[in-house]
């Protein structure tokens, strides 16, 4: 049976470093690490979500500025507003939260973001410097993974990793990172031929799909390291992108669902908001 993956209690060991290293910053710069974060719309889980995020700052002794505009906002005021967060020497980090109602371009809003203010890791230069082996800011969800192997003692040096998802939030900076231990990393998609094949063969997982238990129990190799991303909210509650129970009676390692990855993503959200400040700060 496999050890699971506590992602609630990891990340309260990691946001209380967070919260001691903020205090550090804020007794040195003379002010908190900022975190501002828009919102446009109502959508109701972007909200619950944005609420969550400034709960954590607070925590963390972050300041968190809360920026909600409706949906009907111009892409003139929301670029407006990036540049002044852009200028704005109190906010170290910008999110702004995806998706976007239609009639805005979020590659557009992305772009005008000040990369050294982009804790979520999206600006095509932080996915750049990644790329290039210098990471500065990297994309929050496989950041908190890569924390958890770490925190697990899991060696990735020449294991065969398989990620299935290529998305740019978490599927392709996943494998770059688990590269960068010296895994030996296959992307899976929609379009691959005998994922199940792959998954069997793989030392660790990554299922970032966004379907309910595709990855199969009965697929997992005796031993393997699974870490689920997906959240899918079905009839029965939320689920993972792995058939939980039978992956966990062959894995050595399992991230459940809830609990599992998702608390690691707010975490690592703090975490780089701090490490932006620290840049900023010089
Ligand atoms: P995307 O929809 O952007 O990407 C999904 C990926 O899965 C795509 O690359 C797609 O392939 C691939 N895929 C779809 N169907 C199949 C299939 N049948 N076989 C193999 N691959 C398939 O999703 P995200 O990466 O944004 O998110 C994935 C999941 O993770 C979602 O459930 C999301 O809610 C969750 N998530 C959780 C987070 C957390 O903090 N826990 C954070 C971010 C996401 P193709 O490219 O060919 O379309």
């Amino acid at each position: 049976m496999a050890i699971i993956i506590d992602g609630n209690e990891l990340s309260r060991r990691q946001r209380e470093i967070t919260a001691k290293e903020a205090l550090e910053f804020t007794e040195k710069a003379g002010r908190p690490p900022g975190l501002a974060v828009v919102l446009v719309g109502e959508d109701p889980a972007s909200a619950i979500y944005v609420k969550n995020k400034k709960k954590a700052c607070e925590t963390a002794g972050i300041r968190s500025f809360e920026y909600r505009l409706d949906s009907g906002t111009s892409r003139e005021e929301l670029l407006g507003l990036v540049h002044r967060l852009n200028a704005d020497d109190l906010v170290d980090g910008i999110l702004v939260k995806l998706p976007l109602p239609a009639h805005l371009d979020s590659q557009e809003v992305l772009l005008a973001i000040d990369p050294g203010k982009d804790v979520d890791g999206f600006h095509p230069y932080n996915m750049g410097r990644l790329l290039t082996g210098e990471p500065t800011l990297v994309p929050c969800t496989p950041a908190g993974i890569m924390c958890m192997l770490r925190e697990h003692g899991v060696s990735l040096r020449g294991k065969d990793a398989v990620v299935v998802g290529r998305s740019n939030i978490v599927g392709k900076p996943m494998a770059i990172l688990l590269m960068m231990e010296h895994a030996t990393v296959t992307i899976c998609h929609s379009r691959t031929v005998g994922l199940e094949a792959k998954v069997a063969a793989a030392d660790v997982v990554v299922a970032a799909i966004g379907r309910a238990e595709m990855i199969r129990g009965d697929w997992i190799k005796p031993g393997a390291v699974v870490i689920d991303v997906g959240m899918n909210r079905t009839a029965s509650g939320l689920k993972g992108d792995v058939q939980f129970e039978e992956a966990a009676r062959r894995a050595s390692l399992i991230t459940p669902v809830p609990g599992g990855v998702g608390p690691m993503t707010i975490t690592m959200l703090l975490d780089n908001t701090l490490r932006a400040a620290r840049i900023h700060a010089g």
